[in-house]
């Protein structure tokens, strides 16, 4: 078996792992690389014409954002993802099948293709992946987080494969999940404390049901705010139960009606790279009242969220929706997996020469 890297290893973008069997090909996400002139996968068009199924892990860009590419370059096999990834993406697949975690979580595709799944904890409809193909066993994390508020993760516990791609976005940089929201709930309480608004700019579909969780058990208690995205989404949430955790369904929340506020007020926005003229407007505002702007995920380069945060304008403090190295060498002593390739991170991790962990970077073919 052969996996090639078309993106994902050495940045934080483009996810798409591609695995070649004797016969056909199967592709695991398909993802952008935000804000880059080239921001595809690295196929070619002969590599995807082998490819016979695409597996998509979540509604995220970085993972979905180059399927329309993909059948513009020739690509016509079937697509496996959640159904509630299906109903967050702007963009369809054309042939599809639909997971649902409801049911039994495996099925088998073709006598040498069988797949598992269950929920990774980072978002509504995040799965990670459990293969056998081509008498191989291989396993995809996905974004993966055991410890987020508000999702729901089916935890991996002695699983055996022969490789295993696992999320490592946060590299050895960031603190674990744990102790990101002890920070977080600190840096929240400050605010509070201090009388000043606070501005949350989260994507859409994430860390914005987490976000709700942690600030309504703060100071703030009643005085949040959310946009008309995040209402809809709080609004639907009691269809994703299976996906969120005990009390994060949070239909009392109101949406945000006016400009300015007399007591300290959250205002959580479904606009993590703050990318409407409007949404840039109210973060001026926001300024201008000396509330305070924080950013708890990755921003975009050139985006609007990163000059706030260059500028000094807002602040960055990020809440772990992803692993970052400790936890994944902690999954990985949970599990038998023979080699392992850290994925999501834009920079070379400090890994031993001939361990499991493979250095591997996009563009990279690996022989199993
Ligand atoms: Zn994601
Ligand atoms: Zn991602």
């Amino acid at each position: 078996m052969k996996a090639y890297i078309a993106g994902g290893c050495y940045e934080h973008g483009r996810n798409s792992f591609l695995l070649e069997g004797s016969e056909y090909s199967l592709l695991v996400d398909c993802g952008t690389m935000q804000g880059s002139d080239t921001p595809n996968p690295y196929l070619s068009k002969e590599q995807i014409s082998k490819i016979r199924y695409v597996f998509l892990t979540h509604s995220h860009k970085d993972h979905v954002g180059s399927l329309e590419w993909l059948y513009q370059q020739g690509f016509c096999g079937k697509v496996y993802l959640a159904k509630e990834t299906y109903e967050q993406m702007p963009v369809k697949p054309r042939e599809y099948v639909l997971l649902d975690i409801s049911k039994l979580n495996t099925v088998r595709i073709e006598n040498d293709l069988e797949v598992s799944y269950g929920r990774s904890g980072h978002c509504v409809g995040s799965l990670w992946f459990k293969m056998s193909f081509d008498k191989k066993e291989i396993l995809f994390t996905g974004d993966y987080c055991e410890d987020s508020e508000a999702y729901i993760c089916d935890v991996l516990r002695d699983t055996n494969v022969d490789m295993a791609f696992v999320d490592c976005a946060y590299g050895n940089k960031i603190g674990m999940a744990l102790q990101s929201k002890e920070k977080l709930n600190e840096k929240i309480n400050e605010y509070f404390n201090n009388g000043q608004h606070l501005l949350l700019p989260v994507p859409p579909n994430g860390r914005g049901f987490d976000m709700l969780k942690m600030v309504s058990s703060s100071g703030y208690g009643k005085n949040i705010v959310v946009d008309s995205v995040l209402k809809e989404r709080i609004d639907a949430s009691p269809l994703w139960k299976e996906w969120l955790k005990e009390n994060s369904i949070f239909q009392d929340i109101q949406e945000m009606s006016e400009n300015s506020f007399d007591d300290p007020t959250v205002i959580i926005m479904a606009d993590a790279q703050m990318k409407s003229k409007q949404n840039q407007m109210f973060a001026q505002e926001i300024i201008k009242q000396e509330g305070k702007i924080l950013f708890t995920g990755h921003t975009d380069l050139n985006s609007y969220a990163s000059k706030l945060v260059k500028s000094g304008q807002a602040e960055l403090l990020i809440y772990s929706v992803h692993q970052n190295l400790e936890e994944a060498l902690i999954l990985c002593e949970k599990n038998q997996w023979q080699k392992v390739i850290l994925t999501h991170c834009s920079k070379e991790l400090p890994i031993e020469d001939g361990s499991k962990f493979l250095k591997v970077k996009s563009k990279d073919k690996i022989l199993f």
